[in-house]
C-alpha cells in the first residue's frame, strides 16, 4: 500500500515458514508480496529463526518468522492472498507436514476466533510452537505508526 494511505484495519500476525530450497529467499519474497496486498500494511518483522522440523516427516530444518500486518481485508480473503503467494513459491499442498518451499499461517487476526477448518484463528498450533510465541512476544509491543497525510 503507498506511504501515506492507511488501510486503518486490524493487527494480524502472519507466521512465515520454509525448508526447501533457497529458504531466506522465500521469506524475503513473501515480504515483500505481503506489503503489496491491497488494503494492507506491513508493520514490521520478528527476526528469523531455525527450528528443527515437528511432525513425522524426516525433513530439514525450517527458517521461521512473524510479521505483524495492518489490514482492512477480512481473514478469508487474506487466507486466499497466502494461499497464492504459497503457489507462487511453487508449494505443492497435499503432504500434511510435509517440507514446503513456503508456508503462511495466519496466526492471530486481532481479537477474533474462527472455528472453520478452513480457517482456525487464533491458530491452533500456537500454543505448541515456542518460537511463534518469542516473535508473537517480539512483535506485540509494537506500536502502529500513522502515516503523516504527506507520507
Ligand atoms: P498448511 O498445511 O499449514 O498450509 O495448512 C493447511 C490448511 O489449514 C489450509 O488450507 C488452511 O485452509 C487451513 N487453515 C486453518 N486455519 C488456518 C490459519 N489460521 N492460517 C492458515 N491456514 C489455516
Amino acid at each position: 500500500m503507498a506511504t501515506g494511505q492507511q488501510p486503518s484495519g486490524e493487527r494480524v500476525y502472519v507466521a512465515l515458514g520454509s525448508n526447501v530450497g533457497d529458504r531466506a529467499r522465500h521469506l524475503a519474497y513473501a515480504r515483500a508480496r505481503l506489503a503489496t496486498l491491497p488494503r494492507t500494511r506491513l508493520v514490521k518483522a520478528s527476526s528469523v529463526e531455525e527450528t528443527a522440523a515437528l511432525g513425522p516427516i524426516p525433513q530439514g530444518a525450517y527458517l521461521n518468522q512473524m510479521v505483524l500486518l495492518e489490514t482492512a481485508l477480512e481473514p478469508g480473503a487474506l487466507l486466499a492472498h497466502l494461499h497464492a503467494i504459497e503457489a507462487e513459491r511453487g508449494r505443492e499442498r497435499g503432504i500434511r507436514w510435509g517440507p514446503r518451499t513456503l508456508d503462511l499461517d495466519i496466526v492471530r487476526f486481532g481479537d477474533r476466533a474462527a472455528h472453520d477448518p478452513g480457517l482456525t484463528i487464533p491458530h491452533p498450533e500456537l500454543p505448541n510452537r515456542p518460537f511463534w510465541q518469542r516473535e508473537l512476544a517480539e512483535l506485540d509491543g509494537t506500536p502502529i505508526p500513522r502515516p503523516t497525510p504527506d507520507g
